[in-house]
């Protein structure tokens, strides 16, 4: 048997860069920042909420907190002219600091944390944890803050003090889960002066803090032949960060004569039901597909005609098959890393795929030149869902569910293919070229 590398079906440097953007996105705040950097590069511009929009062709994008829409107007577009949305989200599941973090027991400094979304409690035993968010300063502004060192811990239990732990660990979500930062006494007010020194402001002028902990481990390719990537936050940064080179490739090399409106829609609180301001279920990405039928002269028929003719493609990490437990999966639909995106599938509506969608993912995926798989759930396991049905509900706009097949979803470090991010991002631009 040959022990040389196998060889990768594409030049990584789409995985790299994927790699970079995750090292340099803990938090929400962090993800839209890096995806807005990325799209900068390429001449899109940041337009306010608050300031009029105008008809300027190019690309634009808004940050409202952890979510980002971008899109990118060609020439010649018209008030009627339909958009192709990509969707994401920028949140994953983990423990975020409490209003009032200093606590402690038995001699240890600890910091209160609230666990965020669907977080498989063990994977977040025995990781050091750093740092993220955002401070709201006492003079309006906002600033991120990146604390990525060894700063926290959640202790596991030795085994000598609980024999059982291999017939099932059981943690309770209050008492077990607040990591330990220090020795000594509770010291109030300490964790915000720290993260204030850190971030270079006084501690005095912050006046609110979304904190949150992130495994210090940098991702990195996994196994014999470095086919795949062990990373944080695969679910949903991945697609992120592919949507976001999806939206630059296009506006970079066939800018000039789309028939649609390419956009790119990454909302925060997917996993947490999306019910806020900057979640899928809040009114963003309708109000700025309205205005920027509006700043280009258009009438809520245009709007109306426009949004009949728009597909969302909503992308998301989905079920790799697990070796360890085959059975669990529908033995029919085996989605395998590397194998290219899924197709989500779900007659209950948990994914919004119907056969026009099927066949819009279809036709992207082919003009790619990109493999794909079906997925499906085993009828006898219940079925996650994510952003499509909502956006489909929300806005009334034919979606399609994909995304990249996984191992470890929501664990603190996940596990998908090496070659798949590229594969998805090559099928998203095909789709956002209309
Ligand atoms: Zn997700």
């Amino acid at each position: 048997m040959s022990t040389a590398a196998r060889p990768a079906f594409f030049d990584r440097t789409h995985t790299d860069d994927l790699i970079a953007y995750l090292g340099t996105a803990p938090s929400p705040f962090h993800a839209v920042a890096g995806a807005a950097e990325r799209l900068e590069k390429v001449g899109f511009r940041q337009v306010l909420e608050t300031d009029a929009w105008d008809a300027t062709t190019g690309g634009r994008y808004v940050i409202r907190g952890g979510a980002l829409i971008a899109w990118y107007v060609p020439e010649g577009a018209g008030p009627q002219t339909p958009f192709r949305i990509v969707g994401s989200h920028t949140d994953s599941p983990n423990l975020r600091v409490k209003p009032l973090p200093d606590t402690g027991s038995a001699g240890w400094r600890q910091v209160a944390v609230e666990i965020y979304g669907g977080v498989p409690l063990n994977t977040w035993l025995d990781r050091d944890l750093g740092l993220s968010g955002r401070l709201a300063l006492r003079d309006g502004s906002v600033r991120l803050v990146r604390i990525d060192e060894p700063l926290l811990r959640v202790p596991q239990l030795a085994i000598h003090l609980d024999r059982q732990v291999n017939d099932g660990l059981k943690l309770d979500k209050q008492r077990h889960l607040t990591p330990i930062w220090g020795i000594g006494e509770v010291d109030e007010g300490s964790l915000i002066e720290f993260v204030a020194d850190r971030a270079g402001v006084p501690a005095g002028e912050i006046a609110g803090w979304d904190l949150m902990t992130h495994d210090v481990q940098p991702p990195c390719y996994l196994g014999r032949d470095r086919e795949l990537l062990a990373a944080p936050r695969l679910d949903n940064l991945l697609s992120v960060h592919a949507s976001a080179a999806a939206l630059a490739a296009v506006a970079t090399t066939d800018g000039g004569d789309l028939p649609c409106i390419p956009v790119m829609a990454a909302f925060d609180h997917e996993e947490t039901g999306s019910e806020s301001d900057t979640g899928a279920q809040g009114p963003l990405l309708g109000n700025v597909l309205e205005r920027t039928v509006y700043a280009r002269g258009g009438s809520p028929e245009d709007r109306a005609r426009a949004l009949a003719g728009t597909i969302c493609l909503s992308s998301d990490m989905g079920h790799a098959v697990h070796p360890n437990y085959s059975e669990r999966h529908e033995p029919g639909h085996r989605p395998m890393p590397n194998g290219g995106p899924i197709l989500k599938v779900n007659v209950n509506n948990r994914y919004a795929t119907d056969a026009i969608g099927r066949a819009v993912f279809a036709a992207a995926c082919e003009k790619a030149g990109v493999p794909w798989q079906s997925f499906v759930s085993n009828n006898a396991m219940p079925c996650g869902t994510t952003i499509g049905p909502i956006t489909a509900a929300r806005l009334g706009i034919t979606t399609v569910d994909c995304g990249i097949a996984a191992l470890s979803m929501h664990s603190a470090r996940e596990l998908c293919g090496a070659d798949d991010p590229f594969l998805l991002a090559s099928a998203l631009k095909a789709f956002l070229e209309g």
